[in-house]
């Protein structure tokens, strides 16, 4: 059986980089850039077996000792940096461990593949240890880092790396790629309507009961605030409120919501998002860019009030009230 990870769209990506393969020209740096569950640490892995598998002219092939060991996060030539602390990012002694086993030549094939996965919360002080060793690099070794956006790293750093963004696929990738993984049809297609083409979240919404639950109100308070029912709203935010960390969840997820259909207000043909396409368009035609930034404001004041003392039910109620009001 291949033990190749399941990749959706981004085909140009993959090819590219496996044209760099057949010439022997692989990035000794490579930055992953795209939103959160598009699929960067799955190409990340795809991509140490790209450099490491033994076939190299039809790499990687899924079936070799090297891909296989990969797959099961076993090569002892792939090391990926732990995290550390709040922000998620790296200790200065895990970027020094790295360092030094950087200069140590392969195991087993030619290369080490080093991954800093989720480097957005990597401090400037750690990006600066790992410079040198990214400038001028052992020839065996790679370096793969995964972030969201690409200033999320410094541009000394950038300046030295291969960059590709990776990108959310379309709904139809999404749906046969869910499929393949084994969910019911059924609720594939309520995952791939509040999260479209993200294929990491439509998978944290299938297997994440608080996600799940999370999503569903905040999809039924865009139509409540599109059908203007303040009511509806005080009712599903009270609803809400019973459970503090799902009730955040929620509204970060509410704050997707409208801030797409500000977007969909300015561009007819925007089409991700986080609710079904009529309650979008509904808001939509409400939204001015004025609007958007005053419901922004409202929430992320009631997630700061949230984190603060502020009880959940007083702070949903005044919530309710601003977004209600005009
Ligand atoms: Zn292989």
């Amino acid at each position: 059986m291949s033990s190749l990870p399941l990749i959706a769209g981004n085909q140009t990506l993959l090819s590219d980089l496996q044209q760099m393969r057949k010439g022997n020209h692989l990035p000794h740096a490579l930055l992953l850039h795209g939103e959160t569950g598009c699929g960067k640490k799955t190409i990340a892995k795809w991509f140490a077996m790209l450099a490491l598998c033994e076939h190299p002219d039809h790499a990687p092939c899924g079936e070799c000792r090297a891909c296989k060991l990969i797959a099961e996060d076993a090569h002892p030539d792939v090391l990926t940096a732990e995290h550390s602390g709040k922000r998620m990012g790296y200790l200065i002694e895990t970027v020094r461990e790295i360092r030094a086993e950087a200069s140590v030549v392969p195991v087993e094939g030619a290369n080490r593949v080093f991954l800093f996965t989720d480097a957005d919360g990597m401090s400037i002080q750690a990006q600066n240890a790992l410079l040198k060793s990214v400038e001028e690099p052992p020839p065996h070794a790679i370096f793969v880092f995964t972030t969201e956006t690409v200033g999320a790293l410094l541009p000394t750093l950038l300046s030295r790396m291969t960059t590709k963004a990776v990108f959310p696929v379309t709904r139809g990738e999404c749906v046969s790629a869910l499929l393949q993984k084994g969910y019911a049809e059924q609720d594939v297609q309520l995952a791939v309507s509040r999260f479209d083409g993200n294929i990491g979240k439509c998978i944290a919404y299938l297997s994440d009961e608080d996600l799940r639950l999370a999503a569903d109100t905040a999809a039924k308070l865009s139509q409540a605030l599109a059908n203007r029912n303040e009511y509806e709203l005080l009712r599903l935010l009270t609803a809400a409120a019973g459970d503090k960390d799902r009730l955040k969840k929620t509204l970060l997820l509410l704050d997707t919501q409208l801030r797409d259909a500000a977007v969909l207000s300015l561009d007819g043909d925007f089409d991700r998002l986080g609710c079904d396409r009529s309650t979008a368009q509904a808001l939509s035609e409400d939204m001015t860019p004025r609007r958007a930034m005053q419901l922004h404001a409202c929430i992320t004041e009631t997630l700061a009030d949230l984190e603060g003392n502020v009880g959940a039910v007083l702070a949903v109620t005044s919530l309710c009230t601003a977004l209600a009001s005009r």
